[in-house]
């Protein structure tokens, strides 16, 4: 294996640096990264990105193809990346996504559910299968509003729930208070199609169950990506070579090269609180685990989990992290004004996450040229998405024809993104007019 010399500042640029590693991860016990390189260096299939899409499509790939060499390169270890950085919500619905495609937008709708609910079945078998410990909870989950403008929101969506054959409970102010500990929210509702993990957990869970001939090389930045298969895929420390190549490094996949003019990058920030004593814990309702999110996309997430904390989530910044305090102070901000009862607002750990957006909320997804293939832009919500597009993608790779592959092909695909400086004006400029308009959502 060539050791290939690549200056430590153009390493760094390649995948997200955090300043904070996430909550999720530390409160799980350490575990020992595989971080030596590989004897070989030509394999059947490289995976650039060990999260949700990475993984399941590494699987996949090993699984239709046993005789296959398969190697996972992530440049860093697994659970610190956003794949365990993110609120543990795997919701089984369309979600923050204009997707459309060939059809109406209610078959369309369909099309997506019937696929999450495949990719839900297929991840809570391999949770099942592989002993994974990560709280699977189906419990659902509320969308909430403390606006007039949020409230309208949520009883369009509720107008498409009921086009698309979803069930949903409706909740008055009072009720929300009963079932979540707070007058905050004027209404609200809450549907069964979501189930909450421990993200870290699971991600862990899944890279440590790969099938034996997929191996996983992690702390090791993919920095350049080359030909045309086969494909020379240069990392920080290695030259390596492979007949088929997967980007599954989601918005870092534009520093590869690829979707440049599809994609940006987002990032969002959560906070946790130390574990709760129990009468902290009645003060956030009877429930031991419920989940909230927002009426508006710049609005706040909320989680109680099973292990007794409380978690919120908000906030948006284009391409680059914003400094902790700054962070720390505006989610405190949006603890205490929604729970003012609560003994102490601080948190324990604080951090944020990269996430990749398009502008039409569709995914980057498919054969790119031959025998290079994506799956990126997940908008927010890639856990579940992430897993089933990344498991189509494997069978994409390996030839393998499906309904649910052809309905992923048939969606809409992401719309032009203008070149810079002119697209960071307009994102930025529409992150702070939701931002105004989300007004008490935040
Ligand atoms: C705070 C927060 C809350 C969120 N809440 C939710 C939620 O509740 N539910 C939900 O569905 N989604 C949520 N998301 C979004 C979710 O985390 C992502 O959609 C999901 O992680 C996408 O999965 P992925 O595998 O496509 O990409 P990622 O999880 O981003 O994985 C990409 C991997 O590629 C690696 N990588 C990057 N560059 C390189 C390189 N050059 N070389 C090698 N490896 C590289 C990264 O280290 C990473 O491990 C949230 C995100 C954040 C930040």
């Amino acid at each position: 294996m060539s050791n290939q010399v690549t200056s430590s500042h153009h390493v760094r640029d390649t995948f997200p640096a955090y300043q904070a590693g996430a909550g999720w991860n530390a409160l799980l016990p350490a575990r020992a990264p595989h971080t030596q390189a590989p004897a070989g260096h030509s394999f059947d299939v490289i995976v650039i990105g060990a999260g949700f899409t990475g993984l399941a499509a590494a699987r996949r790939v090993a699984e239709l193809r046993p005789d296959a060499s398969v190697l996972v390169v992530d440049a860093t270890t697994v659970g610190n990346g956003s794949a365990g950085r993110n609120s543990g919500f795997l919701i089984n619905l369309p979600h923050n996504t204009g997707m459309g495609g060939h059809g109406s937008p209610v078959e369309v709708a369909r099309k997506q559910i019937r696929l999450y609910d495949i990719g839900l079945k297929w991840l809570h078998e391999l949770v099942t299968t592989h002993g994974i410990d990560c709280g699977w909870n189906p419990v659902g989950k509320y969308h909430a509003a403390a606006t007039p403008d949020g409230e309208q929101r949520l009883r369009d969506t509720l107008a498409q729930y009921r086009d698309w054959g979803v069930t949903y409970r409706e909740l008055s102010r009072d009720a929300l208070r009963s079932e979540i500990g707070t007058e905050y929210y004027g209404y609200g509702y809450h549907s069964d199609n979501n189930v909450f993990v421990q993200p870290a957990a699971l991600v862990r869970g899944l890279a440590d169950s790969l099938p034996a001939n997929v191996r996983l090389w992690e702390n090791e930045p993919v920095v350049a990506l080359e030909g045309t298969g086969p494909f020379t895929v240069t990392t920080a420390s290695a030259q390596l070579r492979a007949g088929q190549v997967i980007v599954a490094n989601n918005g870092f996949a534009r520093k590869l090269g690829l979707a440049r003019d599809r994609v940006f990058t987002i990032y969002t920030y959560a906070a946790m609180t130390p574990a709760l004593s129990a009468d902290e814990l009645a003060k956030l309702g009877p429930a031991r685990e419920w989940g909230v999110i927002p009426a508006n996309r710049l609005g706040t997430t909320l989680r109680k989990t099973l292990g007794g904390r409380f978690i919120v989530r908000s906030a948006y910044s284009y391409e680059k992290e914003r400094p902790m305090a700054d962070v720390d102070a505006m989610l405190t901000d949006a603890y205490q004004r929604r729970y003012p009862q609560m003994a102490s607002h601080k948190f324990e750990h604080v951090w944020g996450g990269v996430t990749a957006l398009t502008r039409n909320g569709a995914l980057y997804f498919g054969e790119v040229r031959k025998g290079l293939f994506t799956s990126l832009g997940c908008n927010g919500a890639g856990v579940l998405k992430g897993s089933m597009f990344g498991k189509l993608l494997g069978e994409m790779a390996c030839g393998h024809h499906s309904p649910e592959l052809a309905d992923a092909l048939g969606f809409e695909r992401p719309t032009w993104l203008p070149p810079e400086p002119i697209r960071r004006v307009a994102i930025v400029s529409a992150i702070q007019y939701q931002k105004h308009r989300a007004g008490l959502e935040r």
